[in-house]
This record gives C-alpha cells, structure tokens and sequence, in this order.
C-alpha cells in the first residue's frame, strides 16, 4: 500500500497490481485518483450546505451527521470529518474496506468523530438518519436510492458512474435502472444528468420529500449532484412539477420541454413536421442554485486543494448557465449546415446582439445554451460562417 495526501487528509490505499486494466477494481479496496475534483467539490459542497443548516440554529456543528455509504477507503467520509469537521459514519461491506478504513481513521486521529460500519448499504440507511447522506457506489446508484431517500434530513449528495445507461447509450440498462427512456443526442451529458435527477425526485417523494438541486457536474465518465431535500407534501408537489418530457427533432435539430407526467405530445416536429422523439420522464428544472454556487466558489478558497483551479472554473460555468434545459452543439450544427464553427463566445455574443440570451455550458466547450429558436440559431451561424 502507499499513503496519498487530498486536501488536508492522508490515506494509505492499496497500489493494484501493475497489469491491471482499470487499476481501481482490480485493487482489494477502491481508490480512484481520478474522482480528486470530485471529492475536493464535495468538501467544499458539504462545509457550505454544513453552515447553511448551522444557520438555522436547530443544530450544533457535532450534532452534524453525515453518511459515506460505500466507503471504501475511507477517504470521502474522512476528509468530511477531518476538513468540515462534522461527525461522519463510514460504511463499507468489504471485509478489507472495514479495516483499511479503522487505520486510516487512526492516521488522521479522527477516532472522537466517526463510526465505521460493515453494512449493507441499503440496510444502514434504513437503520439510521443522516443530515447528508453521501452515496457514491459503483456503476449505478438506482438500487439504493430509495434508501438513501428514506434516510436523508438535509442534502443527499449522488454519484453516477454508469453514463452508458444514463445518457442513452446503453438505453435498455437506462431504462431498467431509471424507468425512464434516455435519447442518445449530442447533449446526452445532460440527458443523463435529468434523467438522474428525475429518478432521485421521484424517489424521494415516496417519502414526501421534495429537492432543491444545488449542484450538479458531469464529466465523461460520472454525473454528481448534490440536492438539498426539503420534507413535506408541499414540496414534493412542487418538486414534481419539473418532472416532464423532452422533445426531440432528429432532423432539424429541435428540441423542447413538456411539462408534467401525463401529457400531450405532439408527434410531429413544431419547426419542420418530422416525427420526433421522447426523452423522459426527467427533471426540466435548474440543476444548480446560482448563490450555492457562488458560496462553494469561496468555500475553495479556504481549503488546500490540489483542484481548486479545475473546480472554480467548473462551477464557474454551471453557475452561470441559462437555466434552459438541452444545450446545442455549434459542431453538430455546423456539420449539418457544412457552416465552419467560431469562437464559441463569439457566437454567444451575436446571439445576444440579435436579443436572445445565450450562454455557454459546463457540458461542453463546443456547446452553448439559448432561447433562440433552431432557425435563427441556424440562421446566425451561417451568417458568421460567412
Ligand atoms: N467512495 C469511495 C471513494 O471516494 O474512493 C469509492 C467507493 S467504491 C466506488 C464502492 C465501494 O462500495 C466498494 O468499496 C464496495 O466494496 C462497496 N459496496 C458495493 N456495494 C455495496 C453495498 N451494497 N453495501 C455496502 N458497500 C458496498
């Protein structure tokens, strides 16, 4: 084994053995160096969602718990404790990540704020509450989120590593897992990330509890989110209301929402009459809160991060995207018009020129979110193309 440092917490992790494929499954305990941007965020995601829930004096700091379901090394639940300072229980089925997760938390002495457990997660969740509860498993977090639903009290925070299912690749796995029908289109990042969040809002209002995402990021190989759950009918009603349908024109490009569960949709494309496709059920809502964002952008500041250029910059962008579901692609337009591609600020700006919003997107560096209809959209690229 060897001892790695993230933020300002140390943990011995397994070296895999050098032939191996995919390292971190082949190891004896988990650790994937990769998801380092991921686990510096969820710090400092937590420590702001940590001092909103303190603010509401119900609560003191200690009283804080937090749950790192499938914990593996230890190391998310460990730098919770360790770099928060909140009370976090560990927990992890595996025989090797029980015990590696003892040492390390003797490493870093944090024995007073941690519990290990060697559970199911499911059966965990369904024992005991957690203010955040924290599931991270691999592949798919479907089959554990109703258990997570039932345990959560404040933020439920998810990562989705099957994005072959999710963004519609995969569309029978997706539809298994999420009963809900993925497309696989240019935006199939953020298919995958509403599809994500409409199955975690439909979880959670079993449980009459609504959400309120507060940040969400995807990358080519996970999707994150981090939702504060508000309990109550009331919200849940609410919540569901940005539950729909995403319409699709695979030969114009069209796309929109349909709101609600049971709905009317037209068959044919509004633009052009060709026959489209259905995304969903799915979440159409905002998948960030823009004052969250702004808060862990100077939550970052405050700690040792090895990330923290990387992660500013991506909540950054996530921050200040239009809360219009399904970005365009400039390329795929392009491509189709046989238009050459700008800057993509340069075509954010003539958008705006022509008096529609326009933004970029954390999704993709090609891509760009708008209210402008396809056909101006179309129009205006042929127009800078020359
Ligand atoms: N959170 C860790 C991190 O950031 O490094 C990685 C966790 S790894 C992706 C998944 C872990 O969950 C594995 O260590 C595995 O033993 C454990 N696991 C898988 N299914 C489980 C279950 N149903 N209950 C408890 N632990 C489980």
């Amino acid at each position: 084994s060897k001892t790695i440092v993230e933020g300002t917490t140390k943990v011995s992790v397994p070296v895999p053995p050098p032939d191996a494929t995919f390292p971190p499954s082949a190891a004896p305990v988990f650790y994937n160096p990769e998801m380092e941007l991921n686990r510096d965020i969820n710090v400092a995601a937590t420590a702001v969602f940590v001092e909103r829930l303190l603010s509401r004096k119900e609560l003191l700091r200690e009283e804080v718990r937090y749950v790192d379901a499938f914990s593996a090394s230890g190391i998310r639940g460990l730098r919770i404790a360790g770099e928060v300072g909140i009370h976090a229980t560990m927990n992890d089925w595996s025989p090797e990540a029980f015990e590696l997760i003892k040492e390390n938390i003797k490493i870093n002495g944090l024995e007073e704020q941690t519990q290990v457990t060697r559970k199911s997660a499911n059966v965990l969740l369904h024992e005991q509450k957690f203010h955040i509860v924290d599931i991270d498993p691999f592949g798919t977090p479907a089959p554990f989120l109703d258990a997570a639903s039932t345990s959560v009290r404040g933020m439920l925070s998810v990562t989705a590593t099957d994005t072959a299912p999710l963004c519609g690749a995969h569309l029978k796995a997706g539809i298994r897992k999420y009963a809900a029908v993925p497309l696989n289109t240019e935006y199939h990042s953020e298919m995958g990330l509403r599809i994500l969040l409409g199955a975690c809002a439909r979880e959670l209002a079993k449980h009459e509890k609504g959400m309120l995402p507060l940040l969400s990021h995807v990358t080519r190989h996970y999707v994150r989110t981090y939702l504060e759950v508000l309990p109550g009918t009331k919200q849940t009603d609410r919540t569901l209301k940005s539950i729909g349908f995403s319409i699709h024109c695979p030969k114009c490009g069209f796309r929109g929402p349909v709101y609600g569960l049971a709905v009317h949709i037209e068959k044919e494309c509004p633009v052009c009459g060709a026959f489209t496709q259905i995304a969903g059920p799915l979440w159409l809502g905002p998948f960030r809160e823009q004052a969250f964002c702004d808060e862990v952008i100077s939550e970052l500041e405050v700690h040792p991060l090895n990330t923290k250029d990387k992660a500013k910059k991506l909540i950054t962008l996530c921050r200040d995207e239009l809360d219009i579901p399904m970005f365009y692609d400039q390329h795929v337009i392009c491509k189709e018009l046989g238009a050459s591609a700008t800057g993509i600020e340069i075509l954010i700006e003539a958008l705006k020129a022509q008096g529609f919003e326009a933004s970029r997107t954390h999704f993709s560096g090609t891509s760009f979110r708008t209210d402008a209809p396809i056909t101006e959209i179309k129009e205006i690229i042929r127009a800078l193309s020359g």
